[in-house]
């Protein structure tokens, strides 16, 4: 099968404007290809065409839409491994999760297929006799998808899932570092009986052709996930035009370690959401709230346990940590070691670029002791084998620690007290809880999302995914005289 590194736009694929390298981030000498990227001409094309697509694609009906999803999915269900190998090869996370997330990515489209099938208006009586009120839920138009490196096919996953399967048309910017993952979804749709343009794919950098997509007046809906700082431009441009948004930013997801806590599990569910995925994960836990009478032991084991992870190529077996995703961020995660170390943060371990057989940008993970909530390695998102230890004496403190944020995504508790896992669930401002559980991992069927600076707009995921993706209709009819 040929790699393909075009864009695909109106039902073809096409060469860019211009193109890109893109290189294994656990070996920088193993080029994956050369990827296109669109100019505005091209971004325009897009536009129009998923426009005219729309219309024909909602009137296909619920049991094509449901089938071409329930094919999408089982493909990528089918492909996991060779799909996730291409996602571990690009984006650097070890195989196995690769793998995972090329079959989580198909679930999403087989839930979606059946969701299809359940979207149900109501019915409703007037106020004035002889009217009917029906209200039902309509597609909003064409969506603008703008996704992160982070989770390159699952994220876009989840948001082109429902797009689709509501009706709507779809313009999508993938991040342009992980290109390769996004050519690969795009085959699989692409290879659907869809009408032409109703799905279309324009690689390009952030700044120029995402920046372009999300101002165009020819949208109706933006769903992004990504950095706060490029949230906050998206909304900026959603209002101008009044188009709908919805955004999933970053977080600074709190642990709380209690005292009851059964300590090994503590630190295997710390380690695991702090250092998963080389901690680049907006689930990640950065902030580790713990009691100050488990706090030596605690900690003691953590530094155990993150001197243990086998950090190394992503595609080679026993690896548990991949490389940083590129070398822009591995520059950034080591200004953080600095920046903690220059607030007064003590670094237990890590935090030191790491060398391997093949080149690659690979970073020891890092525990700092001792940090105050007031630190920034405590207050903005790293994106980094980072995690940052601070001590509560009691529940009430760790837990107005942990509200103490602009951000809002997750949030845990390891505790064997029922009463404190009850009082956490209800005050904890946050738009998933865990209890006894990594802050990462979620499942696909129910509602993803966050409060304060980690979101905006309804929610993804699950059955709350028709606010976004569909627009509601209210009609009245009145029978008028029989004729
Ligand atoms: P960005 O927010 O810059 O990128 C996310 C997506 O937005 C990419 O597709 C990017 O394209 C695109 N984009 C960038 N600028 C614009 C723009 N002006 N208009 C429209 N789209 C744009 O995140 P980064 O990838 O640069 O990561 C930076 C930081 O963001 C990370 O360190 C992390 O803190 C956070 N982040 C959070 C994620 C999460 O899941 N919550 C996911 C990824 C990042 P391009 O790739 O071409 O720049």
């Amino acid at each position: 099968m040929t790699t393909r590194t075009g864009l695909y736009i109106d039902g073809d694929w096409s060469e860019g404007a211009s193109t890109i390298e893109n290189r294994n981030p656990s070996d920088i000498s193993d080029v994956i290809g050369q990827y296109a990227q669109a100019d505005a001409g091209q971004l325009d094309a897009a536009l129009a065409a998923a426009r005219r697509a729309q219309p024909e694609w909602w009137a296909a009906g619920i049991q094509k839409r449901h089938d071409v999803l329930m094919a999408i999915g089982t493909e990528l269900m089918a492909r996991a491994d060779e799909i996730g190998r291409l996602l571990s090869r690009e984006e650097g996370k070890p195989l196995a999760e690769g793998r995972g997330e090329v079959y989580r990515a198909g679930q999403f489209f087989t839930y979606f297929a059946a969701e299809v099938l359940r979207l149900h208006g109501d019915l409703a009586e007037s106020v004035r006799p002889g009217i009917e009120i029906d209200v039902r839920r309509e597609p909003v138009g064409v969506v603008a998808i703008v996704s992160p490196w982070n989770f390159p096919v699952a994220t876009p996953a989840w948001k082109i899932a429902p797009a689709l399967a509501f009706g709507n048309a779809v313009v999508w910017k993938p991040a342009n570092v992980t290109p390769a993952s996004a050519v690969a979804l795009t085959e699989i749709i692409a290879g659907q009986d869809i009408p032409r343009g109703l799905f279309n794919l324009v690689t390009g950098p952030g700044r120029d052709v995402g920046q372009r997509l999300v101002d165009s007046a020819d949208i109706d809906a933006i769903s992004f996930t990504g950095s706060v700082g490029v949230g906050r431009g998206i909304a900026a441009s959603a209002v101008t035009n009044m188009t709908k948004v919805q955004m999933e930013m970053g977080s600074k997801n709190p642990l709380i370690v209690m005292d009851d806590a059964d300590l090994d599990l503590a630190v295997t569910h710390a380690a695991g959401s702090a250092f998963g995925g080389t901690g680049q994960k907006c689930t990640a836990a950065s902030r580790l709230i713990v009691h100050s009478k488990v706090q030596d032991a605690f900690v003691e084991r953590l530094v155990a346990a993150a001197e243990a992870l086998k950090v190394g190529h992503a595609l080679e077996d026993g690896t548990q940590i991949g490389p940083v995703v590129s070398e822009g961020q591995l520059a950034q995660n080591l200004d953080y070691i600095a920046l903690g170390t220059s607030e007064g943060a003590e670094l237990l371990c890590g935090g030191g670029r790491l060398e391997r057989a093949t080149e690659g940008y690979f970073m020891a993970p890092a525990v700092f002791a001792g940090t105050r909530n007031d630190m920034r390695i405590n207050r903005e998102e790293m994106f980094a084998p980072i995690t940052c230890v601070q001590r509560a004496d009691s529940y009430d403190e760790a837990l107005s620690l942990a509200n103490d944020t602009q951000f809002g995504l997750t949030a845990g508790i390891m505790t064997r007290s029922l009463a404190r896992a009850s009082h956490f669930r209800d005050n904890m401002r946050a738009g998933c809880v865990m209890v006894n559980l990594p802050t990462a991992g979620t499942d696909y069927h129910v509602p993803f999302g966050g409060r304060g600076a980690s979101s905006f707009g309804p929610r993804e995921q699950g059955r709350y995914a028709a606010e976004f993706y569909t627009s509601v209709k209210t009609a009245y009819v009145a029978a008028g005289a029989p004729e």
